[in-house]
């Protein structure tokens, strides 16, 4: 049984969006045929733009053909040489990529240190025009919450775009609005970026934030202008997905759920999302322990630098509504055996 999947809602193998796919496909091809500023644009992007904006209550959205794409389109379209970006040390590989593209100057805060990022912004904000803090919600490789709260504060303060990369928030955290709706109040991020990869079972990314932001990406984020648009099948998943999101708040519970049961079962702190790591140290000893679960018919795969921290090689566990309980209680007894 594998537990390294990010399909947490199982929505790839659901029937209504395979079924959605299907259609879309017979309706209207399997290609989308071109980028969106040429003959690419389908009604399908506008309904699927529509539906994220008002599920993470911005006021429009944009979708990329996939996170990476969002990424390194976004930081460069609205920053330059003579910006910042003040980034956390754990965000993705291509938030990183973004922000070197855009040439701005990099400043990297410690891992949900709100009072690292605050000391390089007191030092440093003021010799630059525009200012980005990018951060993940959740974070891919340790599962736990940015303090987004605080971060937004924070952004105030210093006249700092906050933007988030919610892969692994939308549909699980926060009744699946992701994680700007996981904190005690709604917290206002104007730049929430998100995949339609993981819980939402499809293909593809979106950008929510004002209407400003979206028409300025059109014409500047490189990677929408000058790449193919999403084929209609995965769009039309991706509606059919949100259709279950957004009507069964049960369903979208069971990840996080699934998670605590594992973490309870190995005495570690409650997990607050589907992914929970297990830190083993040196790559040699998460492989062999890899290779220990697989032996037993678990499949997690050990993640290692440069994916995360030099001396930080771990399992990752990722969780997902349909993994039966007995199962992943099979597992916690069988990870602490070879611990
Ligand atoms: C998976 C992931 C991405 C990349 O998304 P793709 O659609 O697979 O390109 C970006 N950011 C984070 C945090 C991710 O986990």
């Amino acid at each position: 049984m594998s537990f390294c999947c990010n399909d947490y809602l199982n929505l790839s193998q659901h029937p209504k969006v395979k079924r959605a796919a299907i259609e879309a496909i017979e309706r209207n091809g399997a290609g989308s045929g071109a980028s969106r500023l040429v003959t690419g644009n389908h009604p399908l992007h506008r309904a699927l733009e529509r539906r994220l904006a008002a599920l993470k209550n911005s006021e429009d959205a944009l979708i990329f053909g996939s996170g990476y794409l969002a990424n390194i389109g976004l930081i460069p379209a609205l920053l330059g040489p003579g910006d910042a970006v003040f980034i956390d040390e754990l965000a993705h590989a291509c938030m990183f990529s973004g922000a070197r593209l855009s040439r701005a100057e990099i400043f990297v805060f410690k891992h949900n240190r709100v009072d690292h990022a605050a000391e390089l912004a007191a030092a440093h904000r003021g010799r630059f025009g525009r200012a980005i803090l990018a951060t993940e919600g959740v974070f891919s490789m340790d599962g736990d919450l940015a303090p987004l709260p605080e971060l937004a504060e924070l952004c105030r303060s210093f006249d700092l775009w906050l933007m988030t990369d919610d892969a692994h928030g939308i549909g699980v955290v926060g009744g699946g609005r992701g994680s700007n709706f996981a904190h005690a109040k709604a917290v206002d991020i104007p730049i929430q970026m998100g995949t339609l990869s993981k819980a939402v079972g499809s293909y593809g990314a979106y950008v929510c934030g004002s209407a400003a932001l979206i028409d300025l990406l059109k014409s500047r984020g490189r990677s929408l202008v000058y790449s193919t648009a999403l084929p209609p099948a995965n769009l039309a998943a991706s509606l059919a997905a949100l259709d279950i999101i957004e009507s069964d708040p049960e369903l979208v519970a069971r990840p996080v759920s699934k998670a605590q049961l594992f973490t309870d079962r190995l005495g570690l702190p409650p997990a607050r999302s589907s992914i929970v790591p297990i830190l083993v140290g040196s790559p040699e000893a998460a492989l062999s322990r890899s290779a220990e679960l697989e032996a037993q018919g678990f499949l997690v795969t050990a993640i290692r630098p440069p994916t995360v921290p030099e001396g930080s090689a771990r399992l990752r566990v990722t969780f997902s509504a349909g993994h039966p309980d007995d199962q992943i209680l099979r597992l916690a007894d069988a990870i602490r055996a070879c611990s």
